[in-house]
């Protein structure tokens, strides 16, 4: 058993591995300034309301709890909004995250699982992508996962800490038991914003259709978010078991185009669903698709839900019982 701390962990991807940890007997400490997480995510775990500014709060939660690892989620992530606000996203993103890497070093805790992203990668030179692929990202919310991974690296470096970075591809879907999910305020992601269409009748707009893919609309990977959670696990154990840092990418090495995602969303619900062509999203690379060779083959990681359908159908269900997310159940 270990106690974790688990900054952003009211968060959606956060979350998802909160319930995971408890189910492996671990125990998550959750910090996480609830600005987008939701109390009502985490159950049956301390849930401390902080910021990763504030130096104080994080000594304390630190000296009070015994910490032995550490997963990073709290981050801005939205491609576009980083494009328009880039000093929220150095802000809170490396400037933050350092608060959080001095806590552990003062504390001698030395194991952390970072949530890195595909964003680091920028417009990719050949698709899948592996790990060895160059970093180049295009957008300040890519330079901002690629940079506190370098800083993860040089400490590794200088002995001072592991890690384990996760680049995601797209997280999407649901907790298969119904008990979590997706709930963004603005949403901007694509399936939740696509399953509101289909209960509420909005539209949704395509952002861009005039890219170099087979449709003209962007293509991305897909990845269900319980099969993320269960990577962060498997990171959780490496580096337990071995004084041994790395980098993983995680997707399931199928790229979906907007359209198709339409198509899927569309099948599943069986409702109408508007969307718009609209002009592209200022950051978003064409396609980005994931090798996941490396996890594979290095930690075992093996996806129970690879299937764009499957994790359309989660989100459905969880969208359908709380349309308003967190904020109201809808009576059985
Ligand atoms: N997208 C879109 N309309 C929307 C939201 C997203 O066409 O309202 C596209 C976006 O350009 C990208 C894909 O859907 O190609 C996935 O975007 P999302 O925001 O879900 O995730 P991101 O790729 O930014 O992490």
């Amino acid at each position: 058993m270990l106690t974790v701390f688990i900054t952003g962990g009211a968060g959606y991807i956060g979350s998802h591995v909160v319930k995971e940890l408890l189910h492996q007997g671990h125990q998550p400490i959750v910090f996480d300034n609830l600005q987008t997480g939701h109390r009502k995510a985490v159950k049956n775990v301390p849930v401390i309301e902080g910021d990763l500014s504030d130096q104080k709060i994080l000594k304390e939660t630190f000296q009070y709890y015994p910490i032995k690892a550490v997963m990073h989620f709290a981050a801005d992530s939205l491609v576009g909004e980083s494009v328009q606000n880039p000093e929220k996203y150095f802000n809170n993103n490396v400037k933050n995250s350092m608060n959080l890497i001095e806590i552990m070093e003062e504390m001698n805790v030395k194991k952390i699982v970072f949530s890195s992203s595909a964003a680091v990668y920028g417009e990719p030179k050949e698709i899948p992508i592996s790990e060895k692929h160059p970093c180049v990202p295009t957008n300040p919310y890519g330079e901002t996962k690629w940079i506190f991974e370098k800083v993860l690296q040089a400490f590794h470096d200088a002995q001072k800490l592991n890690f384990i970075s996760l680049r995601y591809f797209n997280a999407a879907g649901a907790d298969p038991e119904g008990d979590l999910g997706e709930d963004h305020s603005p949403e901007t992601h694509l399936i939740p914003l696509l399953i509101k269409a289909a209960l509420d009748g909005t539209s949704v707009p395509v952002y861009g259709t005039d890219y170099h893919t087979p449709d003209g609309t962007c293509i991305r990977d897909y990845i269900h978010v319980t099969d993320l959670s269960h990577a962060h696990i498997l990171a959780l154990t490496q580096l337990e078991k071995e004084n041994a840092s790395g980098i993983y990418n995680l997707g399931n090495g199928n790229g979906y185009s907007v359209r198709e995602v339409i198509e899927t969303v569309k099948k599943v619900t069986g409702k109408k669903v508007t969307a718009i062509d609209s002009p592209r999203r200022p950051g978003d690379p064409a396609r980005l698709v994931a090798s996941s060779t490396k996890i594979k083959e290095e930690l075992g990681w093996v996806p129970n839900y690879p299937h764009l359908e499957t994790i359309v159908e989660t989100a459905w269900k969880w969208h359908k019982k709380h349309p308003n997310g967190y904020g109201h159940q809808k009576e059985k």
